[in-house]
Order: structure tokens, then C-alpha cells, then sequence
């Protein structure tokens, strides 16, 4: 169960990425949630649907249109110290790291510029972080290049990095979707036992649902830049109950457990409709107010061209954005 401190609260988050001679495109929608120390969030969608724009505001590299990001409470923290309480790790472990420079310097960087180690210090901080993150011998280790790690190794390496400001919140986008299937696990269960012994706070962004259940507790479901659906990763995606949710679930048999086969034929039917729909690869107008699966959804009524109410469906935090959830008029 999250604590009660936030490490980090998202209220109304919204991103528009203006566009010459025509309206703005609403890459995040009044995004709204809450990071809490040794806890895993999990952010899924597909392609498209925003995550990584969320996570790009998050890290200060986009500057968001509306909305409030504040760090353990304080609105106004001091980009340097910002950055060190909030650290990435991206997809593309090779892409990330220097291949003009060895794993020691990846590491000593941040240490010795976020004032995490001394130069007195920095060499044993250094073979730390690397035992922490299980790559050993250390000391063959620092000395190597990019090139001549795994990936595996090599998104070890970015992980160490990440950590190496002593960070409060750790943002993993697709941290292992460029990663052998074979390793993936390893990573994710290193990233779940970090989470725990430094009680960071963890947003795990993914399109697989099999994974953000099994090392997220809570889930929140992206579409086209809103939160269609969020709550307990069990509820959420063992008993999907947004059209888009379910026709995720569908795509993710791993996920589901046996009794929710049968929900599995029905999305299939939504899937098959979806991949007919031209509007999955069209931007979302920031004028738009309806709800943004209509043109895919087998329920859509009159009333979808409104914005669909959050409906709460129990006293978990299980929450659809739904006409279907709404009551009657
Ligand atoms: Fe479908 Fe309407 Fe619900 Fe959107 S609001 S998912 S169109 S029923």
C-alpha cells in the first residue's frame, strides 16, 4: 500500500503541441496522479497514446501547456535538485550511454555533479552502484564501453546511472522493450528490488499488460493522451471494464486469468474494428471534447461526443472514463 507522503503529485497535466495553420495537437489530456515512495505505478497504452510525453514532462524536457508537477510537496524545487530527485531510464540502453566512454565515467558523472560522492569517495560509490545493480567482476566492469556490454549489461549500467543521484522517483520508460525476451524479467525484477531497498517511487511505462501486472500495484490505462482507466492492477486488468482496457487485455492473454477467456473473443471482435479505424493513426484536436475511442468502440452513443465522466466503480480507486459507467440520463 502507498504511504501516505507523495513523492511526486501530476495534477491536470496537459500537453498541446502547437502546429502551424491548423489546431493544436493534445499529446496528454488533464493527467492526474500520484507517485508514492516504494511503489509501482504502471502507465500502459499503445504506440502513440502519450506515455512518453508524460514521461518527458516529468523529466522537465517538455514544458507542459497546463497542469501542476510538484516533487514531495514543493511546486518550486530548483531544477538542479529536480533533476537529482527525479531520474530516467530509457528504452534504448545503447542509444543512451556513450560509446566514447567507459561505465566508470557513466557513473562517476552523476555522482561527483549531483554532489551524491566526493572525489575522495566517487571510486568506491562507483564499484557500489555497479554491485548493486548485480554487475560484477566491478572492477572489469568500469573499466569496459558501451560496445562491449550486453544489452542486458548495458541498461544495468543506465539503471546504475539513474540511481546514481540518490533519486526519489525513477521513471522507466519501455525499460526492457528493446531487451531479449530472455532477460527481461531479470531486469524488471532487478528494478522491483531497487524499488524496494531505496523506496523509490516507480513509474513503469509499457504497452505490456502481462508485466505491469505482475510489478505494478496500481495500473492507469493511456489513450490518445487521457487516462481512460486506472486502479489496482488486478481489477483493472483482470476485470477491464473501459472497451479500450479490454481490447488491451485481449492482446495480452499472459495477463488475464483463466475465467476472463471468455471476455477475450468479445475484445478480439473490438481489435478486429480497431485495426479498421483510420482515427488510431490521426492526432487528437485539443477541440475535441468526446470521448477519443468512439470511432473504435462498439458501445458509442450520442452522448460519447461529450466528455466521458471518471466514473469511480467501487471503493478500490478502480476507475473508468465512461459514458457505459455513467447513470442514465
Ligand atoms: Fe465507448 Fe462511449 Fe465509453 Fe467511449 S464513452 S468507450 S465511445 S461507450
Amino acid at each position: 500500500m502507498p504511504t501516505a507522503t507523495a513523492a511526486l503529485e501530476v495534477e491536470n497535466l496537459t500537453v498541446d503541441f502547437k502546429r502551424r495553420g491548423t489546431t493544436p495537437l493534445r499529446a496528454v489530456d488533464d493527467v492526474t496522479f500520484t507517485l508514492h515512495p516504494g511503489h509501482t505505478l504502471a502507465l500502459v497504452g499503445e504506440s502513440g497514446s502519450g506515455k512518453s510525453t508524460v514521461v518527458r514532462a516529468l523529466s522537465r524536457l517538455i514544458t507542459p501547456s497546463e497542469g501542476r508537477i510538484s516533487l514531495a510537496g514543493a511546486e518550486r524545487t530548483r531544477p538542479a535538485a529536480y533533476r537529482s530527485a527525479v531520474q530516467m531510464v530509457f528504452q534504448d540502453p545503447f542509444a543512451s550511454l556513450n560509446p566514447a566512454h567507459t561505465v566508470a565515467h557513466h557513473l562517476r558523472r552523476p555522482l561527483l555533479v549531483s554532489g551524491a560522492a566526493t572525489r575522495a569517495d566517487v571510486d568506491a560509490r562507483t564499484t557500489s552502484l555497479l554491485d548493486s545493480v548485480n554487475l560484477t567482476p566491478t572492477a572489469d566492469i568500469a573499466r569496459k564501453r558501451p560496445h562491449e556490454l550486453s544489452g542486458g549489461q548495458r541498461q544495468r549500467v543506465a539503471i546504475a546511472r539513474a540511481l546514481a543521484p540518490e533519486p526519489d522517483v525513477l521513471l522507466a520508460d519501455e525499460p526492457v522493450s528493446m531487451l531479449d525476451v530472455s532477460i527481461r524479467l531479470e531486469i524488471l525484477g532487478l528494478l522491483d528490488r531497487l524499488k524496494e531497498e531505496r523506496r523509490l517511487a516507480l513509474l513503469y511505462v509499457t504497452h505490456d499488460l502481462a508485466t505491469a501486472r505482475h510489478f505494478a500495484a496500481d495500473v492507469m490505462v493511456m489513450y490518445r493522451g487521457q487516462i481512460v482507466e486506472r486502479g489496482p492492477s488486478d481489477e483493472v486488468i483482470l476485470r477491464p471494464r473501459h472497451p479500450y482496457t479490454q481490447l488491451l487485455a485481449s492482446a495480452a492473454p499472459g495477463a488475464a486469468g483463466s475465467r476472463e477467456r471468455a471476455r477475450e473473443a468479445r475484445a478480439a471482435r473490438l481489435a478486429a474494428r480497431g485495426s479498421r479505424s483510420a482515427e488510431l493513426r490521426e492526432p487528437a484536436d485539443a477541440r475535441d471534447e468526446g470521448c477519443r475511442f468512439r470511432a473504435r468502440c462498439p458501445f458509442a452513443m450520442e452522448r460519447c461526443a461529450q466528455r466521458p465522466p471518471v466514473v469511480e466503480l467501487d471503493g478500490t480507486g478502480h476507475a473508468s472514463r465512461c459514458w457505459l459507467e455513467a447513470a442514465p440520463d
